[in-house]
């Protein structure tokens, strides 16, 4: 069992997200809750997530990722950006106490300057703030491809991240695999040992969904192009050893290739070809 969706492109309430999913061949999804480059949230209907939380039951969909907007950044250093930071994902985790026992996934920020350690204290403390014990959604660190001032370049930020932080029991990882290979983990050639390296500093337990996406640069390069699957660097091949490696069993895999929900439901249908019906 291979739970493989995408990020859905349209978003016109989440019932009909977790049919468009359905369409596309997907038994999982990843979606913004809100606007990816404004900061207004849009009014969410309890009856409308109800219904989604039912298909999702009765569909077997594996565990569903809302992605934070990307305008969300922790670690500015501008006190007002990161306080819009906590209260954005404050709204956003009150949508998802409707949707029990998903995640929620942000980019943990860019430090401008400030240095990454100041920014990953900045980052926890925001967490500290806006992820209470009552919470039933694991808030996930994105591994990035560490362009710019960007955190989470290296598996080593995201670590103090959660070593800082009090509420680490509610905080996941996920992977990334444009972004890891851009920031010069070798998931082309040695899968096997970027995955140790991921265990032996944040530990395998914490890495809770993988977004799946090739990538337009080469290994190293720090960019953060992504390529549709079988048309960059990384490849169909070592995409296709990521979905079936036995430490990543029975997690979410998510397409953010660029294109739209028929192409997703192209790459998927492909994907699991390739896979044999797992
Ligand atoms: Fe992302
Ligand atoms: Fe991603
Ligand atoms: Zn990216």
């Amino acid at each position: 069992m291979i739970y493989l969706g995408a990020h859905l492109s349209s978003a016109k309430g989440f019932y009909k997200m977790g049919q468009a999913a359905l369409a596309m061949g997907a038994d999982t999804f990843q979606c913004f809750l809100r606007n990816p480059r404004g900061a207004r949230a849009k009014a969410v209907d309890p009856a409308d997530l109800a219904r989604l939380r039912e298909l999702m039951a009765e569909r077997r969909f594996g565990p569903f990722v809302a992605h934070a907007p990307y305008i969300m950044n922790p670690c500015s250093k501008d006190e007002g950006i990161r306080e819009l930071a906590g209260r954005m994902m404050a709204e956003d985790l009150a949508v998802m106490a409707h949707l029990p026992g998903n995640y929620y996934n942000f980019h943990p920020g860019s430090h401008v300057g400030q240095g990454a350690e100041a920014g990953c204290r900045q980052i926890a403390d925001m967490l500290d703030r806006v992820v209470g014990p009552e919470q039933q959604t694991v808030v996930l660190l994105e591994t990035m491809a560490g362009k710019g001032s960007e955190v989470g370049g290296r598996f080593e930020e995201l670590r103090m991240i959660l070593d800082l932080a009090s509420c680490r029991e509610r905080l996941g990882v996920c992977l990334d695999t444009c972004h890891v290979s851009d920031g010069g983990y070798d998931i082309v050639d040695d899968l096997d040992g970027v995955l140790t390296e991921f265990d032996r500093v944040i530990g395998l337990d914490r890495l809770k969904a993988v977004h799946i996406n090739d990538s337009m640069n080469p290994p190293g390069s720090r960019k953060d192009r992504h390529a549709l699957i079988g048309q960059g660097t990384i490849g169909e091949e070592a995409i296709v050893r990521v979905l079936v490696h036995p430490a990543l069993e029975g997690l979410p895999f998510l397409l953010e290739t660029p294109t739209d929900d028929a192409g997703h439901g192209e790459e998927i249908r492909r994907l699991r070809e390739r896979l044999g019906g797992v």
